[in-house]
């Protein structure tokens, strides 16, 4: 196999948002990706995507890939998949370790698992050892705030939207004060109250051990499949206490990263759903040390989902290879997170987007990611 790597393009895409939305960090002003291309000998073209995280300037990562991984990747063999990642992740680990660098490495990665899929006429899946699953249930992401406070009325008329659109899964983002999120999960269940709907909770890391606690126990007869982010990813104890101290399930890791990072959520009984973002944790290479360490440990792997459509289609390939954690007749199955909030380019970015067909997403049985790039868009959004 003499295919080696012959050029790798950064583009920094960005879309200014007609009405910005916060979430509990901040408000999100715009939409921004780290996209990149790279170009194999024989005509190949792999895609990527870094995370960008609403608040994370794309240039970060970019930089990261532009400076120190564009150097290690030329003339080698994009088919030596792992051996890159390792080289990549020892090459930046005194300075790395841990986000945007990681993000960086999880494009290149995922491109490189683009390229060998269209080398080997395979999609991603099959190279991960084949399909658990041709069809993933969707959840909605949204209810991110227009004003800040006091906006239950609006939040419970967007879940009945979700509903017609063919949710029945939906995480309502909270972290506004204790009292707003009452009132919000409230009225949201008060308007979905005939339907069956599960919802999760998300507060992006909004509060302390007591406070996180104290929302957490308000909501326990909430059913909720999942409580996303209580405190901040360092917090570890934080999170086992939460987890020892509540009965709904603990679910974190989208600001984690590597089988590293995973490794001390996991020992430390810290989650019972771990999240990697397939473009911030290491990539698909990444995403699968993960799973494979919290299988060891009983954990469910559903990971984060936030990105543009690159990303998107990478955490479908991934989500497709994911073994249940707890296998039976009826097991419960990974989700998709299908983020509901503006965003000016997520669909044009891709010649055939993703559609939700019965209310579940078919993963694409084309080869590598199974997508084919809009090159307009990124010509019309770039600004590097
Ligand atoms: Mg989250």
């Amino acid at each position: 196999m003499n295919i080696k790597i012959i050029d790798v393009t950064v583009h920094v895409i960005k879309s200014k948002l007609d009405t910005p939305f916060a979430f509990s960090q901040g408000w999100v002003n715009k939409r921004s990706a780290t996209i990149v291309q790279v170009k194999a000998s024989g005509g190949i073209v792999g895609w990527g995507e870094a995370f960008c995280q609403g608040l994370e300037p794309p240039e970060i990562s970019a930089a990261v890939i532009e400076n120190a991984l564009k150097p290690i990747l030329l003339e080698e063999s994009p088919l030596n998949i792992e051996v890159l990642w390792h080289k990549m992740y020892n090459a930046t680990r005194d300075y790395g370790r841990k986000g945007s660098v990681i993000s960086g490495i999880s494009a290149v990665d995922i491109a490189l698992w683009d390229i060998a899929g269209k080398y080997f006429d395979q999609p991603i899946y099959q190279l991960l050892g084949g399909a658990f699953r041709t069809k993933i249930k969707p959840y909605a992401t949204g209810f991110y705030r227009l004003k800040g406070k006091g906006e239950a009325n609006r939040l419970a008329e967007e879940a009945l939207c979700h509903f017609e659109n063919g949710f029945d899964h939906m995480k309502v983002k909270l972290g506004f004060g204790i009292e707003d999120d009452l009132n919000c999960m409230e009225t949201i269940r008060n308007a979905l109250k005939d339907k069956n709907i599960t919802l999760m909770i998300d507060i992006n890391h909004a509060y302390g051990r007591s406070e996180a606690l104290q929302l957490g126990k308000s909501l326990e007869e909430y059913k909720l499949r999942w409580y996303e982010e209580p405190v901040v990813p360092e917090d570890i104890k934080g999170y086992s206490e939460l987890r020892s101290k509540l009965d709904i399930p603990i679910a974190g890791g989208e600001n984690e990263h590597t089988l590293f990072g995973f490794k001390s959520l996991f020992v430390n009984n810290a989650v019972d759903i771990a999240q990697p973002d397939i473009g911030s944790c290491g990539g698909i290479t990444g995403a699968k040390h993960i799973i494979n360490l919290a299988h060891s440990f009983g954990v469910e792997v559903n990971p984060h989902v936030w990105g543009s459509a690159i990303a998107q289609a990478a955490s479908i390939q991934v989500i497709a290879s994911i073994p249940v954690t707890h296998f039976s007749v009826f097991a419960r199955e990974p989700i998709l997170e299908y983020d509901q909030s503006s965003h000016p380019f997520r669909r044009e970015l891709l010649e055939n987007p993703f559609e939700l067909q019965n209310g579940m997403v078919n993963v694409p049985k084309g080869k590598g990611l199974g997508i084919e790039i809009n090159l307009n868009t990124i010509k019309k959004y770039k600004t590097n």
